[in-house]
């Protein structure tokens, strides 16, 4: 199943190689997510000489749970990908960071490019470590658990927002010198 990640360079023509994969989120552990459908990646692969430039997008749809307020919600993701790959020996002596993810560089070496760690990456990076089904989604009643977003339920809560308190703190800090 990963086979198909893996492109050969010399099999690459000059210029523009339109590539496109197709394959079950089965094949990436996404932690809190769920992809009931297929991860869809379409790339462009432009050779110039033994440099290879990956453009394109990846694109699913996830089942995610709002952080807020606990219920489900699916959000569609087209996540861009920008990567030029080149040849092992110019990666820089004795630098042990990821390229990739700074500067949109990584390196093969002998012929062979796997895209699947690229892809992989860029699915588990998309996903929001604490979703949300909307922007201004009100949660969850601390008292009686009820959907805020359905309307009020009446409890006597107090208003505190974390922020507000941070700054309170910080007021406080400063009269004290
Ligand atoms: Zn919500
Ligand atoms: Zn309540």
């Amino acid at each position: 199943m990963r086979k198909k990640f893996v492109v050969s360079v010399s099999n690459l023509k000059p210029g523009e190689n339109p590539l496109t994969l197709s394959f079950p989120s089965s094949l990436i552990e996404t932690k809190d997510a769920e992809i009931p459908g297929n991860i869809d990646a379409q790339l462009i692969l432009r050779r110039n000489g033994d440099r290879i430039d990956v453009r394109g997008d990846v694109h699913f749809l996830a089942k995610l749970v709002c952080s807020r307020c606990l219920t489900n919600f699916k959000k569609e993701f087209r996540e861009k990908i920008e990567v030029e790959y080149r040849q092992e020996i110019f990666r820089p002596k004795g630098l042990k960071v990821d390229l990739r993810r700074i500067i949109n560089q990584d390196y093969y070496s002998g012929d062979e490019i796997d895209l699947f760690p690229l892809i992989r990456d860029t699915v588990i990076l998309a996903l929001p470590m604490a979703p949300v089904c909307k922007s201004d989604c009100k949660g969850l009643c601390p008292i009686c658990g009820k959907n805020l977003n359905e309307g009020e339920c009446g409890c006597k809560r107090e208003e505190t927002h974390p922020w507000k308190e941070m700054l309170k703190g910080i007021k406080e800090q400063i009269k004290r010198g």
